[in-house]
This record gives structure tokens, C-alpha cells and sequence, in this order.
């Protein structure tokens, strides 16, 4: 028999959240050359796999799965031509997770692994349910019990009368049989007003958790269309949920919230949005392209001030001196200028003090604290790196006063590529908020959706915008904004959708 090349790590996703993979399940995914996976991980994990090869080999409704003997065969064909194979299963992998009939396939033929544990949905679910699954005086034990019915697995079937009387259990597959469930225990002497809760899709945006008893738990569940994947926690510890519940109870929970941004530019937004508890979905309307300019830049010796008034700006500053053959060490004796404190972190990240980061973005106020900093602007030259599509009428005010000011064109804004696609997934999506983060975002959302979906959409979604620039542009186009933040920052703009969101009862 050929030797084993490589090394088989079987290793736990967690419930759903990305952010529950451990670091050590990372790790091995950066490293991976071949992901083996299931439907219930989470796709976003697969980014920490760039390079590698992604096998799914899980149930979808189109497709058939995979059989356990040819799962395993793959394994360990895998485990022959590559050096790291990792097999990604959901929460953990020796919990009803058919990891250990996997080992052993792998131990039978001579191939080593490893088993990296993972958040277990018992536990992951219940957490961000509000649920402890043992609490001093409540519960003091906790039983992971299978509440597939199907006889047709060997072992599969549950004996109830086994289970203990005391403590918590909490049920995993056990939502198609739930109502046999619940009679099995209630015939196994658990009492019927027993607390019960089922975790519909637990960790995640779109978790669900449906409070009952043991006598009418089916019942609500039913109502309330409830299906897999889910867990059913049974016990007293439920109650602890009035005062426990966290995950739900964030602000934006369960809100979807499409962002219409660069993706360069979306991470702060995206960040603070989901810590809310919102689920987002980033719509690139906007891609950034440095223009492809000959027109060379020129000694930068040459100026006295440098005044940034983006992010994008500086980004493109520095690849055009790159391109010119300049550096750091030119920027040496000139005056820099930060418009916003994003301005000034970005140069900062280059290991850039600026000189001088004006409270406000006003024109006369930016000319007065230039002129305060660094003398008379009669005479000076000025470079101001910009978008093309800047609305800025300090260049002009600023030669006004007699300096000399280049506007270095430095990036310009287009279109993202797939918009007919882009708009579709958008529409499926069907967000409670749209943002924008600029006047350019709004047109281009308009221009990439369409009359039609742009009518549609506002029907239902509520808009917000970063500043009066981004609102105005969309009313233009006859978008009504109901959300501007006093102060326009991206945490200011959050705050203000969160409290939109505590005060709006009435629903458009
Ligand atoms: N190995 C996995 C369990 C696989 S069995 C683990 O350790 O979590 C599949 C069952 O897990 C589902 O039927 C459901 O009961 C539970 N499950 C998995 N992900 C879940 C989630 N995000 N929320 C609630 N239950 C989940």
C-alpha cells in the first residue's frame, strides 16, 4: 500500500458563527490544501482557505449526498496526494457528527490525524439563546441526547427511559420528531409544564428561539414553521432566558442591512453594524480605480502643503509617487493636511504625522487653520490629491486667496462589474435598510437597480446616509432618506440607524 503523504485534521467549525472556529482551526485552514465540508459550516469559513481546494460533500436540495463509506474513502484518498486535508464539520466533530467512524477509517488505514474540537451546537445555541445549560441550584448535569426517530439507523433510536430524571437535555436532530420526542419524555416521568426551548438556527443572524413546555412545545413549533437545524433544550434552565437573552436582544437583531459602499472602505460600517446584531449584506456600488495617468506627478519638493481629503486619496498619492519613483523620504520639509481623522489614520498607517487635521470640513474654516499653521497662502503651492468626482470648493477658495494649487486627479469611481446580477441578489435579500455612504453610492445604487427595483424597494426599505451630500443626491433621484446622523461618522451613522430602529413602530 502506498504511504500516506499528507495528514487528515478533523476539525470543528462551531454552530455557525465564523467567529467561533477555534484559532487552532484556522490555523490549519490557512495551511490547508484540500477542505473537505458539510452543509451545516458556514461557507465564510472557507475564506480563511483561499488557496486550497473546497470538496462539499454534504446534503443540499438538489443534490444527493455523499454516502459515510465514500466520505471516508475520500478522506483517505485525499490524505495520499495532499500534505494537509482538512475535514470541516460542523460544531464539533465527535458530536453526532459520524467524526469518529471517520478516525477510525483513517486509523484502519495507517493515515494519521488529528481532531481539533469545535463549539458544539448544544452549547453554542444554547449560549446565545440566554440558556446555561447547568446553573447551581437549577441544573447540575447536562445530557446531549439524539432525537432522530428513524429506526432505519442502527443504534439511532433513543431510549427515553435511560435518560435522566434530573438536569438539563438538550436534543440534537430532533426537530421532525419533536412531537414523539416530547411524549416519550412526558411517558419517561418528566412533567409537562417542563420548560422547553428550540435554538433555530443558533449563532446566527437569522437565530430563532421558540419558548414552551414539554406539553405544547410541538404545538408552537409547528406555528411557528420552525425546521432544521435546531436544538431543543428541556429543563429549568430555560427560564434563565427573561433574564439571560443577549444575542436577541441586541439592538439590530434580525434587521438586514445592505451596505452600499466599497468593499475597501465597508469594513468599519460592517463591523459595528453586525456587533449590533444586524445581518449585513455589502453592495459594492462603487470601485475605486486609480486612473492610469502618464502625467507625471513631479518633484514633490516643489510644494508647501499637501492637503488629503480622503482616504482614497492617499492611497493614491502614494502609488503615484511609486510610480514616479518617489517615497517617504520626498513627502521630507512639506506641509501635510488631513481632512478627518480617517485621513490622518491612513497616513499615520504609513508612519505619516500630519501637521495639521482641521476640527470641520468647511472651506473657510480649512483655509483659516492652513493659513494659522503655516502663513500667508499668497504664494504657496498647494497638491491636493482627489477623486474626480469631488465636490470640494477649497481648491477654488484656496486660489483665491493666491496660492498656487495642483489637483492631482487621483482616482476615479466606477461602476462594479456584474450589475444585473448584483441587483437581483440584492432584491432576494430583501433588506429592512439600505445605506449610503456618499453621494456616489446613492447614484450608483439607482443606477444599478433600476426605476423598476428602486420603486419596489422603497416600498418596504428604509434608507439611511451618512451625511447631507449622500441624502441629497438620493433625493434627486427621488429616494426619501429617513436616517442622517448629526455627526457624520460611520459610528454616528450606526447609532443613529439603532435608534431608528428602537422608536419606528409603524412599518412603511
Ligand atoms: N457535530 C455537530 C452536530 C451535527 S448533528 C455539533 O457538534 O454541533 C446536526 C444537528 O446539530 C442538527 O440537527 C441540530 O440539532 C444541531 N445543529 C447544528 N448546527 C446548529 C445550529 N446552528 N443551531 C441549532 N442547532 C444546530
Amino acid at each position: 500500500m502506498k504511504n500516506a503523504l499528507g495528514k487528515v485534521y478533523l476539525v470543528g467549525a462551531g454552530p455557525g458563527d465564523p467567529g467561533l472556529l477555534t484559532l487552532r482551526g484556522k490555523e490549519l485552514l490557512e495551511r490547508a490544501n484540500v477542505v473537505i465540508y458539510d452543509a451545516l459550516v458556514n461557507e465564510a469559513l472557507l475564506r480563511h482557505a483561499a488557496a486550497a481546494e473546497h470538496i462539499f460533500v454534504g446534503k443540499r436540495p438538489d443534490s444527493h449526498p455523499l454516502a459515510q463509506e465514500d466520505i471516508n474513502r475520500l478522506l483517505i484518498e485525499q490524505a495520499r496526494r495532499a500534505a494537509c486535508v482538512v475535514r470541516l464539520k460542523g460544531g464539533d466533530p465527535f458530536v453526532f457528527g459520524r467524526g469518529g467512524e471517520e478516525a477510525a477509517a483513517l486509523a484502519g488505514a495507517g493515515i494519521p490525524f488529528e481532531v481539533v474540537p469545535g463549539v458544539t451546537a448544544g452549547l453554542g445555541a444554547t449560549a446565545y439563546a440566554g440558556v446555561p445549560v447547568t446553573q447551581r441550584g437549577t441544573a447540575n448535569s447536562v445530557t446531549f441526547v439524539s432525537g432522530h426517530a428513524s429506526s432505519s439507523e442502527p443504534g439511532g433510536d433513543t431510549s427515553f427511559d435511560d435518560l435522566p430524571r434530573e438536569g438539563t437535555l438538550v436534543f440534537y436532530m430532533g426537530v421532525d420528531a419533536i412531537e414523539q420526542n416530547m411524549k416519550a419524555l412526558q411517558e419517561a416521568g418528566r412533567s409537562l409544564d417542563t420548560p422547553v426551548a428550540v435554538v433555530e438556527w443558533g449563532t446566527l443572524p437569522r437565530q430563532r428561539t421558540i419558548v414552551g413546555t414539554i406539553g405544547d412545545i410541538a404545538q408552537r413549533c409547528t406555528g411557528a414553521g420552525v425546521d432544521a437545524p435546531a436544538v431543543i433544550v428541556v429543563g429549568d434552565v430555560v427560564d434563565l432566558r427573561d433574564t439571560l437573552s443577549w444575542f436577541e436582544d441586541r439592538p439590530l437583531f434580525g434587521r438586514r442591512v445592505a451596505v452600499t459602499r466599497t468593499r475597501e472602505r465597508a469594513a468599519e460600517l460592517v463591523h459595528l453594524l453586525r456587533e449590533r446584531g444586524a445581518d449585513v449584506f455589502e453592495f459594492p456600488t462603487v470601485k475605486i480605480e486609480t486612473t492610469q495617468e502618464d502625467e507625471a506627478l513631479g518633484p514633490l519638493s516643489a510644494y508647501d502643503w499637501i492637503v488629503l481629503t480622503s482616504v482614497n486619496g492617499v492611497d493614491a498619492l502614494f502609488e503615484r509617487m511609486a510610480a514616479d519613483g518617489q517615497d517617504t523620504r520626498d513627502l521630507h520639509g512639506i506641509s501635510l493636511c488631513a481632512i478627518s481623522a480617517k485621513t490622518a489614520e491612513a497616513l499615520s498607517a504609513r508612519g505619516i504625522r500630519v501637521d495639521l487635521q482641521p476640527e470641520r470640513y468647511e472651506t473657510d474654516f480649512v483655509v483659516q487653520r492652513l493659513e494659522e499653521a503655516g502663513g500667508e497662502i499668497a504664494g504657496k503651492r498647494i497638491l491636493m490629491p482627489r477623486a474626480d468626482i469631488g465636490r470640494s470648493t477649497l481648491p477654488k477658495a484656496l486660489r483665491k486667496r493666491g496660492a498656487e494649487v495642483d489637483e492631482l486627479q487621483a482616482y476615479k469611481t466606477v461602476l462594479p462589474g456584474d450589475m444585473e446580477a448584483l441587483a437581483e441578489e440584492l432584491m432576494r435579500y430583501e433588506p429592512h435598510y439600505v445605506t449610503f455612504g456618499s453621494a456616489v453610492s446613492a447614484r450608483n445604487f439607482c443606477e444599478i437597480l433600476g426605476v423598476d427595483r428602486v420603486e419596489r424597494i422603497a416600498e418596504y426599505v428604509r434608507f439611511a446616509a451618512i451625511g447631507p451630500i449622500a441624502a441629497e443626491a438620493a433625493a434627486e433621484l427621488g429616494i426619501t432618506v429617513d436616517i442622517v446622523p448629526d455627526v457624520h461618522r460611520v459610528p454616528d451613522l450606526v447609532e443613529a440607524i439603532a435608534r431608528f430602529e428602537a422608536g419606528d413602530e409603524t412599518q412603511k
